[in-house]
């Protein structure tokens, strides 16, 4: 189904830890084929939004709606289902296991189930569609030529490529993406930057949180500032640039 509104919408979404108040009444939304850069100091809620978006945490109070249906009751598998995959501010591979086995188990359990249980109880067809489809997807962000590597041979950066790719096997329509840019080289932050220019030309709606302003600045269409759980701001990047308020929380002068 498509719709003329926003893919994601969230309205007054709140998320609080006992008496810490993580996210704030957070409004905003990414349109289809948008991408959005979500940033702001450590312990803003950064993550914790990622978290509430895709049902790791249940908001306390407010909305989050995914193509005009509320998705804020739903299990994250359910809510995967429904297009919407990201990756983790901190990389989760298997070290042992080949760059295509982590690819195509990661997907194929969403990180939930056991890996072990998760091969036993495919067949040989289905397998070889799974590894297939996996394949691609590594092709896509670069990394044929080390699928059959070790994941714990990779650099840290081509790591985070791996999780991108895991994210990319459930087709999603709305990519969140935490952090992908963090320990990466120029170089690879630059394929990086290609790869979600892409995926965006493709359709897909992006939502990144980057502590890389020039990175941020050269790929967002908005941008969308907290600071102690709190929106601060939101707008191009030309405006964030030169806002005030983000200056003093996040910018630096
Ligand atoms: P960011 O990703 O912007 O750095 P986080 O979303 O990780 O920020 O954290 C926001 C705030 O919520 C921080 O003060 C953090 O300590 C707190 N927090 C995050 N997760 C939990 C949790 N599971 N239990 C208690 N406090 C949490
Ligand atoms: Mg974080």
């Amino acid at each position: 189904a498509t719709s003329s509104g926003p893919l994601l919408a969230l309205d007054k979404a709140r998320k609080t830890f006992g008496g810490l108040v993580a996210v704030d009444d957070v409004s905003f939304n990414v349109g289809h084929a948008e991408t959005v850069a979500l940033i702001g100091p450590n312990g803003a809620g950064k993550s914790t939004l990622f978290n509430l978006i895709t049902g790791v945490r249940r908001a306390s109070s407010g909305r989050v709606s995914f193509d005009s249906a509320s998705i804020e009751r739903l299990s994250p598998q359910m809510i995967a289902r429904r297009g919407i995959a990201r990756t983790f501010q901190h990389v989760r591979l298997v070290p042992e296991l080949s760059v295509l086995e982590n690819v195509a188990l990661g997907a194929h359990t969403r990180g939930h189930a056991g890996v072990a249980s998760a091969v036993l109880r495919l067949d040989r067809a289905e397998e070889r569609r799974l590894f297939a489809h996996a394949a691609r997807r590594l092709e896509r962000v670069g990394l044929a030529k080390e699928m059959f590597r070790p994941a714990g041979h990779l650099s840290l950066g081509q790591m985070r490529l791996v999780e991108v790719a895991r994210a990319l096997c459930l087709d999603p329509r709305l990519l969140l993406l935490d952090e992908p840019a963090a320990g990466l080289r120029a170089a690879e932050k630059k394929a990086l930057a290609k790869l979600l220019r892409e995926l965006k030309g493709e359709g897909m709606s992006i939502l990144v949180v980057e502590h890389d302003v020039d990175f941020v600045m050269g790929l967002a269409d908005r941008i969308v500032v907290l600071d102690f759980g709190k929106k601060i701001a939101e707008g191009l990047p030309q405006e964030i640039r030169v806002n005030p308020l983000v200056i003093e929380a996040y910018l630096g002068g």
